[in-house]
């Protein structure tokens, strides 16, 4: 096919019969089987297989208290200022309601940011995703960098910190798969795990 439309669009080349020999000057890499950029479906596809068997085995619990996996609306692809996309999950709920670990990790750094406002990075025991929450009110007793959480732990409130409508109080909620290549975990790859949350969001008692 390929040769063949070559061929027809090409004024320079001979013409070729469909089995015939091919000149070294025609470029006959069919599209299906030439080398491929790094990030293709494919590869892409597997990872998010990856991605659904690791889930299975460690489900995640919604990161807002008493907020059902049904409730959670897609945001991932909203557009937000300047030409960013979303890429995160945003959570609505009262100001104030405990924001808690989705899974079993360590909390990597505590920082504030011009649009996250109050924010905290969470690495899971397997050190596969970072979760980046943002627009806290404040941050729970005894949360800071190093301490080991369990899911459901409370770890912040909700709030608007940051550039947060000042109505519409949320958690910000953003996982971030872990390049162990990498020192900068914090620009981690953004992934969308709205569909892997199994456990509604459900205070730990400690
Ligand atoms: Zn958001």
């Amino acid at each position: 096919m390929c040769i063949l439309a070559l061929a027809a669009c090409g004024p320079t080349l001979q013409p070729l019969t469909p089995r015939g020999p091919v000149p070294a000057s025609v470029d006959i890499r069919d599209p299906e089987t030439a080398p491929v950029p790094a990030a293709t479906p494919a590869m892409a596809a597997a990872a998010a297989r990856a991605d659904a068997e690791y889930f299975d085995e460690k489900p995640l619990m919604v990161p807002v208290a008493d907020v059902a996996p049904s409730a959670l609306r897609d945001s991932y692809n909203s557009a937000r200022s300047g030409g960013r996309a979303h890429r995160a999950l945003d959570i609505p709920a009262r100001r104030g309601t405990p924001v808690l670990a989705a899974v079993d990790g360590t909390i990597l750094s505590l920082r504030q940011n011009t649009l996250g406002g109050t924010t905290l990075y969470l690495v899971d025991a397997d050190r596969r995703f970072v979760y980046y929450y943002a627009h806290l009110d404040r941050y729970a007793d005894r949360i800071s960098a190093g301490v080991e959480v369990r899911q459901g732990q409370i770890v912040g409130f909700v709030g608007t910190s940051g550039n947060a409508p000042r109505n519409f109080p949320h958690l910000h909620f953003q996982a971030l798969r872990v390049d162990p290549r990498r020192r900068d975990w914090w620009n981690g790859s953004p992934v969308d795990i709205r569909a892997h949350f199994q456990i509604a969001g459900r205070e730990r008692a400690l």
